[in-house]
């Protein structure tokens, strides 16, 4: 077992009325799980995933990674953001230097680390420019190479293709797959938000459903598709359905 949520419950105090947000969350993460949470808008997904990283503190429960209560600064842990969350005023290169920085990675390691996970994310060429002459598609590309490049065990991603076109979400999509899948490659496992259901059933191995707020687990599905998946065969849509009838 990789991440064990246990009994997580979240209540937001906002002048002095508590809002609960998520109740009583329980599921444990494996070793090589893709994980898509669903839910509808509101339920407390992006709550979750904050949580599950360390960045936010539950109410009460806990979060444990490798048994161990989960720390902010976990460096085999890493997130990729929706709204991509670069430095303006920083390169490709110097985005991604900086995260190795902070976790410790020396001076020359850090840019070779650098170059390598911007190729492995299509982007060599790029190393020099600034986020703001790259598009949406490319820069949720860096995005993911600096959350690759910490080699993290664990990928948190919270709706990290719901602002890309579709034909670039698809490439990316295929691409992180093939990571995952890749043994000698970050990461293991992944734990993805996403309010798509179809993008759900397409990369999951397992999907949690979550009630509307406060959200609670109603479902922990294992989808037993053959990868690669092909949207057009009927037991996929099945699955889509399946998904759909537990989201209120
Ligand atoms: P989701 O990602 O499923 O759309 P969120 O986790 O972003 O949902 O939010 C769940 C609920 O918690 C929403 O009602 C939101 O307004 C509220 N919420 C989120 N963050 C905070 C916060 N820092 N303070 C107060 N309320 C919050
Ligand atoms: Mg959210």
């Amino acid at each position: 077992m990789l991440v064990e949520i246990r009994n997580v419950s979240k209540t937001y105090e906002t002048d002095g009325t508590g809002i609960p947000v998520l109740e009583n969350i329980n599921f444990a993460v494996e070793d090589n799980d893709f994980i898509c949470i669903v839910g509808p808008s509101g339920c407390g997904k992006s709550t979750l995933l904050r949580i599950i990283i360390g960045l936010e503190k539950p109410t009460s429960g806990e979060v444990f990674f490798k048994g161990k209560v989960i720390a902010p600064d976990n460096p085999k842990v890493a997130m990729v953001f929706q709204n991509f969350a670069l430095f303006p005023w920083l390169t490709v290169k110097e985005n991604i230097e900086l995260i190795l920085e902070s976790k410790g990675v020396n001076d020359k390691q850090r840019e070779n680390i650098a170059c390598k996970y911007i190729k492995s994310v299509g982007l060599d060429g790029f190393e020099k420019v600034y986020p703001r002459e790259l598009s949406g598609g490319m820069k949720q590309r860096v995005g993911f190479a600096r959350a690759l490049a910490v080699e993290p065990v664990l990928l948190c991603m919270d709706e990290p293709f719901s602002s890309l076109d579709a034909l670039t979400a698809q490439n990316l999509k295929d691409e992180l797959l093939m990571l995952w899948a890749d043994k000698n490659m970050p990461p293991d496992a992944v734990i993805m938000v996403t309010h798509n259901v179809e993008e759900a059933v397409y990369m999951a191995n397992r999907i949690i459903v979550l009630s509307p707020r406060p959200g609670k687990v109603v479902a922990d599905l294992r989808i037993e598709l053959e990868r690669p998946r092909n949207r057009k065969d009927p037991e996929f849509y099945r699955w889509v359905d399946k998904v759909f009838s537990l989201i209120i």
